[in-house]
């Protein structure tokens, strides 16, 4: 799956997709001007079987330069930057038009518009947040804390689809099939309260964090003492030590991952005997769960752990608690001072971002999150026609094809493994540009001018749409990315696939040009993404998506013994004297990447139904592919963002991944690769996983 780490919104940073994530690198600022490949971006005096990231970007390389407020760039980002400021477009065409009140349009253009109106939000004050801050002064015993948390819960969380483990909630709710009963819905029970990212930013001993733990302090007292709250130091002196006690039960980042772990049932029944301390009858009344049966509690420990604290922590702290995460989880649509204040932190501290972006990219983000497909909607009728989708759509089908006649033709699975994975394959639900159904917001009121108000009433709307779902059938048609997502996804438990319409654009697709070069981009993308349905994640979950390893020991065994090249491959890349990529943290998507080439290979000649491939801009047929997947990895990292990347990203650098390319025959025709080039590998060498 692709990664993208999106800049901070109203607060909490958005990370999207599933356990695979593909980070996409960045790219140029000017959009390119005719279709095709880049040659001015190439470097011609690199030979292709030396360098091909070179070969196919050396000149840009050399040429651009990364923005000082980016620590990355390259192709990713200039497909994210177009399509916002075409999404801000629509979005402001339609704040200026005069739609009927109630329609889409109409609550388009008022969510963006209260959002641009900061003189109305300074001159509100804390008037839109006093009754939130009324309700909390007023908690006098236990069953009135379970009653004000209770309320808190929002749908604000994604184990495995979208994967988003963060809440500033004290617990989070996703409702998605059940592991054991994929035609149903349960209500997932997800740990939270933090208001750093991780359990790490409170126990971890280096002094980095130490430093960020003590300006997190230093932010807690800063926002107590925006709402005038007396003696803000000690009270959020306190507040660090409880929530250091929640860090303390949570789940770590790699724990929560597990999908295998995560899944545990609990009867409502069972809370106040599994999970002392909170009044549980009392929360599940107050966030509207009172009727349901049972859930999925994910994180089983840290929901005891936190349970226990609510208990055993003293009612004033809890208060104290809940004052500062009303303010700091809403800064975004209160007085600026709050609102600068959580992105002093946020910002510099966490992510090293020195500026806040400009207002109206923050507030199309914001509608993004309350009416994306809204304005998915506006943007696929201006930049989505039906003849990209059916290109797009005969892509993923001969990708498919492609894929099951690899599968075919593996000589050490066992039948029975085959059997299995073919049938994963006929149910592959793959989504293209957007949803055949658009998902409505008749139910969303916006006002215009009440910034906070919409912002409150957006959350509400998606966690009663959640609640809705219980008791339903499941939806596989279902999307978890908006179209205007530059993304994709691989959903695993629903065996779908969602291929939003902005990253099918160039450099990834592009039908003003030869299809070698798109099936050589996205092709390689959806390939990719169809290949972690077969990896040891997509090995968990079978054709109906319940919980269940598919393959044969001895397949599995050889599975990981092709595996054992690979990483042996990718550790030899040394990019620095003192620092090698990780062969084995980043082998699934390794695998996915040689998978995904490999099958989108195929499926382009697939398309070419016999004839020869027309030569374009002086490259054969196989070039182009070739080329064009080494562009749509061009770019580049700074050096302490490469190394964090290496550190800690499941993904191998740019670079590694354009020379995925050694690894199929084809590449050594097309550019007659010769022994003692860099990049030559024996044939035996040559990895094929699938
Ligand atoms: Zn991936």
């Amino acid at each position: 799956m692709i990664q993208l780490r999106l800049a901070p919104l109203l607060a909490a940073t958005v990370v999207l997709s599933a356990g695979h994530p593909m980070t996409l690198p960045a790219q140029n600022r000017h959009a390119r001007p005719s279709p095709g490949l880049d040659l001015a971006g190439m470097d011609r005096s690199v030979k292709p079987g030396d360098s091909f990231f070179e070969y196919a970007n050396g000149t840009w390389l050399k040429q651009t330069e990364i923005p000082a407020d980016r620590s990355s760039y390259g192709a990713g980002a200039i497909v994210t930057e177009l399509t916002d400021r075409r999404v801000a477009e629509l979005i402001q065409e339609a704040s200026k038009g005069a739609a009927p009140a109630g329609a889409d349009l109409r609550k388009i253009g008022d969510y963006y518009a209260s959002i641009m109106d900061s003189a109305a939000i300074d001159a509100a004050g804390m008037t839109p947040v006093r009754p939130l801050l009324d309700s909390i002064a007023a908690i006098r015993d236990r069953k009135d804390l379970a009653r004000v948390l209770g309320s808190t819960l929002r749908a604000d969380v994604d184990a495995f689809n979208a994967t988003d483990f963060y809440t500033e909630n004290l617990l989070g709710l996703w409702v998605a099939q059940d592991l054991d009963d994929p035609a149903h819905y349960s209500p997932f029970l997800l740990q939270g309260g933090l208001g750093m990212p991780d359990r790490s930013y409170y126990l971890d001993s280096s002094s980095a964090m130490a430093s960020i733990r003590e300006k997190y302090g230093q932010h807690v007292a800063a926002m107590l003492g925006l709402a005038k709250v007396p003696g803000a130091e000690a009270r959020a002196a306190g507040i660090v030590r409880l929530e250091t006690r929640i860090a303390t039960a949570h789940w770590s980042r790699q724990e929560s991952g597990n999908v295998g772990r995560g899944n545990n049932h609990w009867a409502r029944v069972e809370f106040g005997t599994k999970a002392p301390g909170l009044d549980w009858e009392t929360y599940f009344a107050a966030a509207g769960l009172a009727r349901a049966p049972r859930f999925v509690v994910y994180q089983p420990s840290a929901v005891t752990g936190i349970s226990a604290l609510t208990a055993s922590e003293p009612l004033e702290v809890w208060k104290d608690y809940l004052t500062f995460h009303a303010l700091n989880s809403r800064a975004a649509t209160l007085p600026g001072a709050f609102d600068r204040e959580a992105f002093a932190f946020a910002g510099p501290v966490l992510t090293g971002a020195k500026q806040q972006p400009d207002r109206w990219k923050r507030a199309v983000a914001a509608t993004n999150d309350a009416l994306g497909f809204a304005v998915g909607r506006l943007y696929v009728a201006r930049y989505f026609p039906a003849a990209e989708k059916a290109r797009a759509r005969a892509m993923v089908a001969n990708i498919i094809a492609a894929f099951r006649s690899r599968i075919d033709r593996l000589d050490w699975m066992a039948p029975a493994t085959k059997k299995e994975a073919k049938a994963k394959l006929a149910v592959l639900k793959v989504g293209v540009g957007y949803p055949d159904v658009w998902p409505g917001y008749g139910g969303l009121e916006v006002v215009a001018g009440d910034a906070y108000g919409n912002a409150e009433r957006a959350r509400l709307f998606r966690y009663r749409r959640s609640l809705e779902r219980l008791g339903q059938p499941v939806d596989r048609a279902e999307w978890v990315m908006t179209p205007q997502t530059v993304n994709a996804v691989n959903l695993p438990a629903l065996n779908a696939m969602n291929f939003p319409a902005a990253i099918l654009q160039p450099p990834y697709f592009d039908p003003r040009r030869p299809l070698a070069m798109d099936y050589g981009a996205i092709g390689a993308i959806i390939g990719h993404e169809v290949s972690h349905s077969f990896d040891n994640q997509g090995a968990l979950f079978d054709a109906t998506g319940r919980l269940h390893n598919w393959w044969t020991p001895e397949d599995f065994k050889h599975f990981e013994a092709s595996a054992a090249q690979l990483v042996a491959q990718y550790d030899a890349y040394r990019p620095f004297p003192d620092l090698a990529v990780k062969g084995r943290q980043t082998l699934g998507e390794n695998i996915a990447d040689v998978a995904g080439l490999a099958a989108s290979y195929d499926a382009y000649h697939r398309s070419l139904g016999g004839k020869p491939a027309p030569v374009a801009q002086g490259f054969t047929g196989d070039q182009q592919f070739f080329v064009s997947f080494g562009q749509s990895w061009r770019g580049k990292l700074r050096e302490p963002a490469m190394r964090n990347r290496i550190l800690t990203d499941g993904h191998s650098p740019p670079e590694y991944r354009a020379s995925t390319v050694r690894n199929l025959d084809a590449w050594y025709r097309a550019f007659d690769v010769q022994p003692g080039q860099a990049l030559y590998l024996a044939p035996a060498d040559r990895v094929r996983v699938w």
